[in-house]
């Protein structure tokens, strides 16, 4: 590690669970990041701050005004520009070590295998049921740790599904317990800096897994800003979810 990375990351090789080992983990890491709205912006500055080797940035919007109360990523004079382009500028500008590839495409089921295989770990931070579900279904068949956010109202919701490592529990297996339109966040109220709050959690455990140390035995944790209540339970497996059941 060089000189300037040894100070920058200073902070963090001061503590005993990163060390300069583990900041050299983040360094040789790469994530998937796909939605670059509420969650997606804090959670990408966070982890480009804190010098996760490779980002892969995915979203085909164009920044609207109606976005800044909230995609702390975006300026007032972006309006209308492409969001991908715009975040991966952001990034570099804030760390210049990293890697930051940005494409303004969709997920769907017939691109997501090109399009993540360069991605270790994913993080879903998009605002529709149908993305959801792809993206926990691709990670789970392929082993890679899916971190997923989602914010409504004064509500926020995060899921670690460390497919990775152990025989975790999928987004699936919750389909019989949230009703869809619990799960799309588009034309959804929210309260703005809720959206930080998730989108950072995002990042906490994302990078927690990619240096192994999360000792939580849940994987989902339930935010409600209004009354600052924080609950976490384990997910358990659906023995009849159609995604993770033979495994
Ligand atoms: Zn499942």
């Amino acid at each position: 590690m060089k000189q300037e990375e040894l100070m920058r990351y200073s902070r963090h090789i001061m503590l005993p669970e990163i060390d300069i080992v583990g900041q050299e983990k983040l360094a040789n890491s790469s994530i998937g990041i796909i939605g670059l709205g509420g969650l997606g912006s804090p959670c990408s500055i966070y982890l480009a701050a804190s010098g996760i080797g490779t980002m892969n940035l995915f979203d085909d919007d164009n920044v609207e005004l109606s976005n800044l109360q909230r995609q702390i990523i975006f300026n007032s004079s972006d309006v209308g520009a492409k969001k991908n382009l715009i975040a991966k500028k952001k990034l570099l500008n804030l760390n210049e070590n990293i890697i930051c590839n940005s494409f303004s495409e969709r997920i769907t089921k017939k691109n997501i295998t090109k399009l993540l295989k360069d991605s270790d770990f994913v993080i879903d931070c998009s605002d529709n049921f149908e993305t959801r579900k792809i993206i926990n279904e691709y990670c789970f068949k392929n082993d890679k740790d899916l971190i997923s956010g989602a914010c409504i109202g004064w509500k926020g919701q995060i899921f670690n599904f460390n497919f990775s490592s152990s025989n975790s529990s999928c987004y699936e297996c919750l389909f019989e317990e949230i009703e869809e339109e619990d799960l799309s966040c588009r034309e959804s109220s929210i309260f703005s800096p809720l959206a930080g709050l998730v989108g950072t959690f995002l990042a906490i455990e994302i990078i927690k897994n990619i240096l192994e140390i999360n000792n939580s035995k849940e994987n989902f944790i339930e935010i409600d800003s209004l009354t600052n209540e924080i609950q976490k339970r384990k997910i358990k497996k659906n023995p009849f979810c159609k995604i993770c059941k033979k495994k």
